[in-house]
């Protein structure tokens, strides 16, 4: 069995759950991958601090910062290393990469500024950090584990800072990393979330991308299953903070998970599924607290699926923009521009609906970016002849159902429509995409949390 293992967030929050990894890796049979994320929180750290000291510019805080990560990954070496010789080594590893984040951090504190290319720079220590510490663990527990950072394992990127994209035959790069190291019974670690580009400068896949080196790998070395090690039970029907009847979904389709996690669940990274699907490679979303269990089987689609609709996501905070054609053009030469300005401020869409009418366009996004949306569409209108008028709306939240079995179902949209209307609660915008796979409408955001109870409960889905 050729298999790809992913340990992220709390897996690997301290040394002694890098030490619990270990020991399920050491009884893992077969060949193994091991794909690392950053250490808990130590990726949303870099982040911020890295905004703080540019905006800053105070060079004692950007070596403060420094000096608490690496003692935090001494730390949690020291718990997980039994052997004094490995952990001698791996804490010089460390000294060294703490010395060079301390590099680009005062860098960045120097110059004021922080270009996308030094954010992923930065960014990207959280797994280059992390990644001998778990390798380190593994040698000092008899497995032959060597570490390597995305772009030593032929994770070659376009430059696309923060969101970065493998260049076509990136597969072939990565086959020829990782197969002759298995071939000589190694294990290698493997940082998640980062790549190269071709001149060998640090991308990121975008966040939570760990999962997303973990497919790549799998589907470019012909794994047999890959493995996403979580917190979580797996997939779940609902966020369980909102809705406490969730509960885990066994059996989910490639199109089914890729509908969730573009639809704000946070289970895996919205790309996480496509590099595997042509090849069929099953994903498991396991969790590390009840390692035994089953967990999510993500996989092809079956013959049959009793459930119409699987799992609701929400996404809490987001806006409405309505945009009114100026009639002087064609609706859809007012959407295109539109969408254009949008992407070039890199403003995520998350819905989008056009009434029949043909004058008007709705559209929603997360809150955080409606600021750089108004101005992208002010920026559209400046001659003032595309856009007679736009309206926003900034406390909604938009609610998405996502199940196969949708597709060809009659009545699924009457029974999520009555459901809200049972409770009272009135419709702000709809938009259903073809493949039937998802109905997702927007509410007010008070209203949020009881139209996702109300579905969850109309569709059995916790049953
Ligand atoms: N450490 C990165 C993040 O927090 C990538 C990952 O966890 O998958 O987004
Ligand atoms: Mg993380």
């Amino acid at each position: 069995m050729r298999l790809v293992m992913k340990f992220g967030g709390v897996a690997v929050a301290s040394g002694k759950r890098i030490k619990t990894v270990a020991e399920l890796i050491k009884r893992t049979e077969g060949e193994l991958v091991v794909v690392t994320s950053a250490l808990f929180k130590v990726t949303d750290m870099l982040h911020e601090n890295a905004i703080r000291i540019t905006k800053e510019g105070e060079i004692e805080h950007a070596k403060e910062f420094v000096e608490h990560i690496r003692a935090m990954h001494e730390l949690a070496a020291a718990e997980a290393i039994s052997d004094g010789q490995i952990l001698r080594e791996v804490c010089e590893e460390l000294k060294e990469r703490t010395g060079d984040l301390e590099k680009a951090m005062i860098g960045i504190c120097l110059l004021g500024e922080l270009s996308a290319r030094s954010y992923d720079y930065i960014v990207s220590f959280g797994e280059r950090l992390a990644a001998p510490i778990v390798s380190g663990t593994l040698r000092s527990k008899g497995v032959d584990a060597v570490h390597l950072s995305g772009g030593e394992a032929g994770i070659i990127t376009n430059e696309e800072y923060g969101n970065a994209q493998p260049v076509p035959g990136a597969e072939d790069g990565i086959r020829a990393r990782i197969v002759p190291l298995l071939a000589q019974d190694k294990v290698p670690v493997v940082t998640g979330y980062i790549g190269e580009t071709e001149k060998g400068i640090t991308t990121t896949l975008g966040r939570g991308g760990s999962d997303y080196t973990a497919t790549l790998i799998g589907a470019a070395i012909n794994a047999d299953e890959i493995w996403l090690w979580k917190e979580t039970e797996g997939i779940m029907s609902a966020d369980p903070k909102i809705i406490p009847e969730a509960k885990k979904i066994p059996y989910i389709s490639y199109r089914e998970a890729m509908e969730l996690s573009y639809f704000g669940a946070s289970i895996l990274h919205p790309r996480a599924i496509e590099p595997v699907i042509e090849k069929d490679i099953p994903i498991r979303v396991k969790n590390l607290l009840k390692p035994d269990d089953e967990g999510t089987l993500i996989a092809k689609e079956p013959e049959h699926t009793e459930k119409v609709a699987k799992a609701i996501t929400l996404i809490e905070n987001t806006s409405i923009i309505n945009i009114a054609g100026s009639g002087m053009r064609s609706i859809s030469e007012v959407a295109a521009r539109v969408f254009i300005a949008l992407a070039a401020e890199n403003v995520n869409v998350i819905m989008i609906s056009q009434g029949s009418s043909e004058r008007t366009i709705s559209i929603v996004i997360d809150s955080a970016q409606l600021n750089r949306a108004i101005d992208a569409i002010k920026k559209v209108n400046s001659s003032g002849t595309i856009i007679r008028d736009f309206t926003t709306n900034s406390n909604v939240s938009a609610v998405g159902v996502v199940g196969a079995g949708m597709a060809g179902t009659p009545g699924v949209a009457g029974k999520v429509f009555s459901a809200l209307g049972n409770e009272g609660i009135s419709i702000r915008m709809i938009s259903q995409g073809s493949s039937e796979y998802n109905i997702s409408f927007v509410v007010r955001r008070e209203d949020a949390f009881r139209a996702a109870r109300a579905i969850h409960k109309m569709f059995e889905m916790g049953k």
